[in-house]
């Protein structure tokens, strides 16, 4: 057993990797333990995915979503009170109803007094937030490599036959050690509605998250990587989109995910 990203031996190790984190609701999409080592598990972990689900776009997405994280926690909402342009957090949830507090608990009081003062006011909650674009991008491509494996052993590849392919080399070191190269460009955009609701047959269903590989004519490979509808794409070969976005103009902008 090699941890497919550092290449040492991982046969020690305990962790299964969740291959979109569980603080996004992931309870399924998992690489058995063995396939990433405890400690590349545990640096992504703290350097990539608790900064990005941590980040105000996401933040506020999970409490908007309901989504607890690991310990039960709905995260609290940034948002701003506008007549005092302090920044606010606020909670719904289904046990205690909607609660809202200064963001930075040493300005409660004051909070509370401004809004005292008022009869009525208005808090303004972004939607979406800029978010850095390599550490975004460092994100999904963790994401990337992993639904790559994941297709690749259900093919009977080995984890053994992809550290020895040259084809993910690049990518594999851009997430775990993330010195070069400088940038990966991706292509993000919404393909459905956050709250998007599906149906078939009888059931009626919202998806959280969803991904497959495309594999263009021109032979490079893609991971399509939809989260609560923004889809994100990354190209696994190298750091360039220009692929996808022909490949994308070639077939009439529709989403991979959705082809059939
Ligand atoms: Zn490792």
């Amino acid at each position: 057993m090699w941890c497919v990203f550092c290449e040492h031996d991982a046969s020690k190790s305990r962790s299964v990797e969740h291959i979109i984190p569980e603080s996004l609701g992931n309870k399924e999409h998992i690489l058995k333990r063995g396939i990433v080592c405890d400690k590349c598990n545990n640096y992504f972990a703290s350097k990539i995915e608790e900064p990005v689900l941590s980040s105000i776009n996401f933040q506020n997405l999970r409490s908007r979503q309901g989504i607890a994280n690991k310990r039960g926690i709905i995260p609290f909402q940034y948002g701003i009170f506008a007549q005092a342009g302090a920044p606010i957090a606020l909670r719904t949830s289904p046990d205690e109803g909607t609660s809202v507090g200064a963001w930075h608990e040493k300005d409660d009081a004051r909070f509370v007094r401004a809004l005292m003062g008022l009869n009525r006011g208005t808090f303004l909650v972004p939607l979406s937030m800029p978010i850095d674009d390599r550490l975004l991008a460092r994100f999904i491509a963790k994401i990337g490599v992993e639904v790559y494996i994941e297709k690749a052993m259900e093919g009977d590849i080995t984890v053994g036959q992809i550290i020895a392919s040259e084809e993910l080399k690049l990518i594999r070191r851009f997430v775990r050690r993330g010195d070069s190269p400088e940038n990966w460009p991706m292509s993000r955009r919404r393909i459905y509605d956050e709250e998007a609701i599906f149906s078939e047959d009888q059931s009626v269903y919202q998806v959280l998250h969803e991904y497959s590989l495309l594999v263009t004519d021109e032979n490079e490979i893609y991971a399509i990587i939809c989260i609560f509808g923004e889809e994100y794409t990354i190209n696994l070969g190298g750091p360039s989109i220009d692929g996808y976005r022909r490949w994308l103009s070639a077939n009439g902008d529709r989403s991979p995910l959705y082809m059939s």
